[in-house]
């Protein structure tokens, strides 16, 4: 039941009738042509071409599975028990709602109980989440839940601090506004001083009053 479900979210997670690259390159065509451009004038030729590459890369966390990742490199250690945070990893995703982007930064915590997972590894899980398609506090979730699931930690603590380019650029233009999200989970939420180390670890130490996702 389990192997099924794992198996269904890594064939498809995004649509089961993906179009090709071509009706890609055709969309983007259709996109200049609407905007009221001519996509054959020379300096619009190569552009669907370049949007599409690009959009390969941007959206290239549909072809990763997260728990794959995390569950292939961890460790068993027997007695560390002090918090692992690594904080400031930049990330850049792109908004469901408009599909322009999200730029901001991660901070990922966790108190390990037996299990760690390379460092570099807790990049690698921001990366895969922040290049779908997102909603700053569903990544936050699917972040700390992720490794909930996968470590068993005593705790896991996740905030995302980013400036969303559909604020910024289109709608109310609200330049320099940022949103602060933030997830605490096991004793990063029951325990004051767990929380508190971690908010200061971050150089939150202020933020006694972080919106729990
Ligand atoms: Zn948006």
């Amino acid at each position: 039941m389990k192997a099924a479900a794992s198996r269904k979210r890594k064939a498809s997670p995004s649509t089961p009738d993906r179009p090709d690259r071509t009706e890609a390159l055709e969309a983007v065509r259709t996109l200049i042509r609407w905007a009221g451009d001519d996509p054959d004038r020379e300096g619009l030729v190569e552009t669907p071409d370049r949007v599409v590459r690009s959009y390969e890369e941007f959206f290239s966390g549909y072809g990763q599975d997260p728990t794959e990742v995390l569950a292939k490199t961890f460790a068993e250690v027997d007695g560390y028990d002090e918090m692992i945070v690594m904080n400031d990893i930049r990330f850049e995703s792109h908004c469901e709602h408009h599909m322009v982007p999200i730029i901001g930064k991660a901070h990922v915590g966790y108190l390990p109980d037996k299990r760690v997972v390379g460092i570099s590894k807790l990049a690698r899980l921001v990366e895969i989440y922040a290049r779908r398609l997102q909603v700053q506090e569903k990544m936050t979730v699917q972040i700390a839940d992720t490794l909930q699931e996968i470590l068993r930690p005593k705790g896991v603590a996740v905030v995302i601090e980013a400036a969303h380019q559909c604020m910024t650029t289109r709608g109310v233009h609200k330049p320099g506004v940022g949103l602060i999200t933030s997830r605490m989970v096991g004793a990063f939420r029951d325990d004051p001083s767990t929380r508190r180390e971690f908010l200061a670890v971050i150089g939150r130490s202020n933020a006694g009053t972080l919106p729990n996702t």
